[in-house]
């Protein structure tokens, strides 16, 4: 497990409130790949879908170009994440719910991994890949099992149906977005694990909690531009870095 500063777990312990953003890195270790780090997945280097990038196939204008393409990909990605399992550290979050009961989760992730550990109400920012809205009208729909189009229609409207994540280059929804403004604003104690902390308005977070008092503590293996403003960083794996704070922080018997 990765060693954490005892007055990082102090932090922790004495906070009323504790908001904890997640990104893609902490899915990694359940076998869904990053955007950022390149398309090694389960599939490998020479998988169906390593010659697309995610960064241009998960955006309106692919939408509009090559609907099939992109609901395609969808589906590839569908699967993938119906197949993982959430790893320790989805589940050292949801445990750090029952030590700090004003937790709040954001998550960036659309795969679900949050609630399938037991986190009670994670904020999607981005939304959830299992669900599927009108591209027009924008309500969430399941398409007919009938309609063999891809991407089927809206059984409503009949225009395309899209999954109901947030594409790069499209609004946040403004009642998430606000929950997860006011979140930070309120921390006491700010995780950010496993985040490029690139992606606004999402990266924006941090800030916003840190400008009102909140320490900061990081957790990822690679430099971000959170880094060098952060009190606390952990240069490790979620999997290992989350287990061993909330393992610390079982021990001082507090949160
Ligand atoms: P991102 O901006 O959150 O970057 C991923 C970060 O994870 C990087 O900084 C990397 O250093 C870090 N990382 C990699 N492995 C890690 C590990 N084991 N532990 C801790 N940190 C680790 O995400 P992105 O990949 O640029 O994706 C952009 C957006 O695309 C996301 O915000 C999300 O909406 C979507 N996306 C979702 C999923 C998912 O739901 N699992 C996966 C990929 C992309």
């Amino acid at each position: 497990m990765a060693s954490v500063p005892p007055a990082a777990v102090e932090a922790l312990a004495t906070a009323e409130r504790v908001t904890v953003l997640t990104g893609a890195g902490v899915s990694a270790e359940s076998g869904i790949p990053t955007f950022r780090d390149g398309p090694d997945g389960p599939d490998g280097p020479d998988g169906l879908w390593a010659r697309y990038d995610p960064a241009e196939l998960a955006t309106p204008e692919a939408f509009a170009r090559d609907p099939g393409l992109v609901w395609r990909w969808y589906e590839w990605r569908r699967d993938l994440v119906s197949r993982a399992r959430p790893n320790p550290a989805h589940r050292a979050l949801a445990d750090l719910e029952r030590y700090c009961p004003s937790l709040i989760l954001i998550t960036q992730n659309v795969d679900a991994l949050h609630q399938a550990a037991g986190s009670r109400a994670p904020l999607q920012l981005h939304g959830n890949i299992h669900r599927n809205r009108c591209s027009r009208e924008g309500m969430l729909i399941e398409p007919d099992a009938a309609d063999t189009r891809v991407p089927p229609a809206c059984p409503h409207c009949g225009a395309r149906l899209r999954p109901d994540v947030v594409w790069f280059g499209e609004p946040l929804r403004s009642e998430v977005l606000d929950a997860a403004v006011e979140a930070a604003r309120t921390a006491d104690v700010f995780i950010a694990a496993g985040t490029s902390s690139l992606v606004h308005p999402a990266a924006g977070l941090a800030e916003q909690a840190g400008a009102n008092g909140a320490t900061i503590i990081e957790i990822n293996p690679n430099v971000t531009p959170l880094t060098g403003r952060a009190h606390y960083v952990l240069a490790a794996r979620a999997a290992s870095a989350l287990a061993a704070l909330v393992q610390a922080l079982s021990e001082t018997g507090g949160g």
